[in-house]
Parts: C-alpha cells; sequence; structure tokens
C-alpha cells in the first residue's frame, strides 16, 4: 500500500526533482517498507528520533534532518546525517562545523528562509544571510557546505499566495548563487514543497520536495 502511494509520486514528480519520504512519526516497519522499493532518501524533524532509526534501519539510508535543531541536539546527528534542510542561523550554522570537525567530515547544509506570511515559521531573511556570508567568522567554516535554500509556504487554500512564496524563495536563490557561490558547483538545491503544495513548488523550481502525509498518511 505504502509501495504504490511512493510508486504513484515518483511517477508525478520529474526525474530532475528529489523526493524525501517525511517519515517523522512513523514506525521502522513502514519506513522498511518504502525501502523496499528502492527508495533511500528519508526526512526527519527530531534529532533522537532519527538517531535511534539510523542505528536500527539499514545504513545506505540518506537521512535529511527538516525540523527546528537545537545546538545541543546536533551532536546526535552529525556523525551521520547527509543534509541538513533548517540551518536558520549563523549561530547553529557554526556549531554544525564544530561537531562535523569532531566527525571528521563535511556536513552539507541548507540555509532555510522565512518565505511564509505567519509568524511562526523559522527562518533566515535576505539581509541577515548576506552579513553572514560576508563575515569573517563564515569564511572560517571548514565543514559545512551550503547546498542551497529551503522554505515552507504558507498553510494556506490561497495557491496564488502559495505560488508567490515558493517564486520568492526561488529569486533568493538565484541572487545568493549570482552573488556568493558562483564558483560552487554543489550549490544547487531548492528545497519546497510538501504534500499540498508539492505540484506548485515543482512549477517555481524545486529541486527537492518533502512529502509526508501524501505517502504514509495522516500523522495522529
Ligand atoms: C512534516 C514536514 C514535511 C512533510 O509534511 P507533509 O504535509 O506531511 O507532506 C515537510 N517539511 C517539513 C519541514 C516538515 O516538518
Amino acid at each position: 500500500m505504502l509501495s504504490f502511494k511512493i510508486k504513484k509520486i515518483n511517477e508525478e514528480i520529474p526525474s530532475n526533482v528529489q523526493l524525501i519520504a517525511v517519515s517523522k512519526t512513523k514506525t521502522e516497519e513502514e519506513i522498511l517498507e518504502i525501502y523496499k522499493t528502492g527508495h533511500r532518501n528519508f526526512g526527519e524533524n527530531k534529532a533522537i528520533e532519527v538517531k535511534e532509526k539510523f542505528n536500527n534501519l539499514p545504513k545506505d539510508i540518506l537521512w535529511h534532518f527538516i525540523g527546528h535543531l537545537q545546538t545541543n541536539k546536533i551532536k546526535y546527528i552529525a556523525p551521520f546525517i547527509s543534509l541538513i534542510h533548517s540551518v536558520d542561523s549563523f549561530k547553529l550554522l557554526s556549531e554544525i562545523n564544530k561537531f562535523a570537525v569532531k566527525n571528521k567530515r563535511t556536513i552539507p547544509c541548507l540555509l532555510q528562509f522565512h518565505i511564509a506570511t505567519e509568524e511562526t515559521k523559522f527562518g533566515f531573511n535576505l539581509s541577515e544571510v548576506e552579513l553572514m556570508l560576508k563575515s569573517k567568522e563564515y569564511f572560517e567554516l571548514k565543514n559545512i557546505e551550503i547546498q542551497g535554500v529551503m522554505g515552507m509556504a504558507s498553510f494556506t487554500e490561497n495557491f496564488n499566495l502559495v505560488r508567490e512564496e515558493f517564486q520568492n524563495l526561488n529569486k533568493i536563490f538565484t541572487f545568493l548563487k549570482e552573488n556568493y557561490f558562483l564558483d560552487k558547483i554543489n550549490f544547487k538545491e531548492i528545497s519546497m514543497g510538501m504534500s499540498h503544495d508539492y505540484k506548485i513548488a515543482i512549477e517555481q523550481g524545486s529541486t527537492i520536495v518533502r512529502i509526508g502525509s501524501a505517502i504514509f498518511g495522516d500523522r495522529l
């Protein structure tokens, strides 16, 4: 049943868009059911939960961290996480760098932007990011690699607003690429689009969609 749903979504999205199956709150059995179809990219939003799943499940799964990350939880995910989508402060980025050094690796990250009109969503605005990217302190972080941007649109039936917000994130991506990351070939990702809005996100240039309930069913 789950395998049928992921197959259907995979058929709908273009081959240049990566699908992250968001498995937060879902069981290891459910994840394995998706894994058996050949899918390897899963997304989680709690550090201890993803660490336990990493320990118990096949080691070729690529784990994506998509939730608000507290600095005191970085240690749980630093050894294995394949991409942190939700970097929303310089402090967090510099702490991730410390744990990457400890683990002798480079940790790929995305910068999360606040694109929704809602107050509650985390994320940078563009001027904060520009200040960071121009700073000496940022330049000294050698064990993180910024691979693009991430954002969440407003949770609304107003799809014109959603479209505008995704378009705005795409513009931010292009601005940063042209002004700060032109020589960085790995700066190429726009992580946007969830179960209810991924089609609009793809239409606006998303390269990574994060889909949970449309695959696994509603979370309790
Ligand atoms: C939960 C979550 C998703 C997936 O949401 P669905 O509506 O279940 O597809 C995507 N991105 C983030 C950041 C999430 O927290």
